[in-house]
């Protein structure tokens, strides 16, 4: 019989990846998603439930339908400037959702959890490289909301058994190379889609936030991951919890930091195109560098980042965004 997996979020960007690694991989995700940022059309590799994380009641059902072995929370809001202006709903969506989440999976004997988390959670830490254990700081509600998920997840395991595994991510890029899904924010927010639409005429052009930073060339750096090398790490992350060996935390990175100004030339060499660019003011709550290691996820799941090169995530994300993306 099919082990199906709950995945929140699973018609968004990541989550989307998730399922169809989760499905190449032999289990049935049931993804969960109230379609506030997620799209329909990219619920592709297994059953869908509708439905918000601010009603229990419904998570129990879904929780009752599918029998899960296992979750997989990716539903959050994530906006980084939004969460310096309205940091309330951070608090409330991305916190009161996985409470409600966390306490339906015990509930609901359900005890391997699997949770997107993020660098976000560090805050600047002055160029260092992080790893598991380096101080988190977090300078915006977003990344506050993301490190109280974590605490939340070390309460339950300690009171109710549950396990998880924590994934902190470094900045994920690229598309499925099958093209069957991709990235697409409405509004988007993000560094590569709003480039490349900028290459392509769909915006005026791209507004690079701060040219002072202290990097190499004024710039903020962080880590590109390919989604597909970060879902990989998500169904090793399950297994790891299948075969019993108990929570922890990964961070999924690099090593290598690309600055906004080498992912733009990277983009001119990859699309053969000129990007249109405006040198703006700094964004508020930016870090200057998030770069990470990630020996523990080789050693411990093997992972291989081999995708993770930013023409390729730039050469993935272009294909993608010139096929035609989800419409509502
Ligand atoms: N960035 C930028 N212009 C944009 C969007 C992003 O210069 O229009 C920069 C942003 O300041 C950050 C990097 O690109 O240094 C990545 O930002 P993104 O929003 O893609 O991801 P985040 O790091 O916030 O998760």
């Amino acid at each position: 019989m099919t082990k199906h997996v709950l995945v929140t979020g699973g018609a968004g960007y990541i989550g989307s990846h998730a399922c169809k690694a989760l499905k190449a991989a032999g289990y049935t995700p049931v993804t969960f998603d109230n379609l506030a940022t997620g799209w329909r059309d990219a619920v592709r590799f297994g059953p869908f439930e509708e439905g918000d994380l601010a009603d229990r009641e419904r998570i129990d059902e879904v929780f009752a339908r599918w029998r899960p072995i296992a979750v997989m929370h990716f539903a959050a809001i994530s906006l980084v400037g939004d969460a310096m202006r309205d940091p309330g709903t951070y608090w409330r969506v991305n916190v009161l959702g996985a409470l409600n989440l966390i306490e339906a999976s015990v509930a609901a004997g359900c005890k391997d959890f699997v949770f997107s988390s993020t660098c976000a959670t560090y805050g600047d830490q002055d160029g260092v490289v992080l790893d598991e254990d380096s101080p988190q700081h977090p300078l915006n509600a977003y990344g506050k909301s993301k490190l109280a998920i974590e605490q939340m997840l070390g309460d339950f395991g300690a009171s109710h058994g549950l396990n998880s595994v924590i994934f902190r991510y470094f900045n994920v890029a690229g598309a499925d190379s099958e093209g069957e899904v991709g990235e697409f924010h409405r509004p988007e927010t993000h560094l590569i889609p709003l480039m490349l639409d900028a290459i392509d005429g769909k915006r005026p052009a791209l507004t690079v936030f701060g040219t002072d930073y202290p990097t190499r060339d004024g710039t903020c750096v962080r880590d590109y991951v390919h989604v597909m090398d970060l879902v990989d790490a998500h169904v090793a992350g399950l297994k790891w919890l299948e075969a019993g060996q108990g929570s922890r935390v990964f961070c999924l990175g690099t090593g290598r930091g690309f600055s906004v100004r080498e992912v733009i030339d990277q983009s001119r060499v990859v699309t053969n195109r000129d990007v249109p660019v405006i040198f703006g003011e700094r964004r508020a709550g930016d870090a200057v560098s998030l770069v990470s290691g990630s020996e523990r996820a080789r050693r411990d799941l093997g992972w291989q980042p081999d995708r993770s090169h930013m023409a390729q995530m730039i050469a993935d994300a272009w294909r993608w965004h010139q096929s035609g993306h989800f419409e509502k």
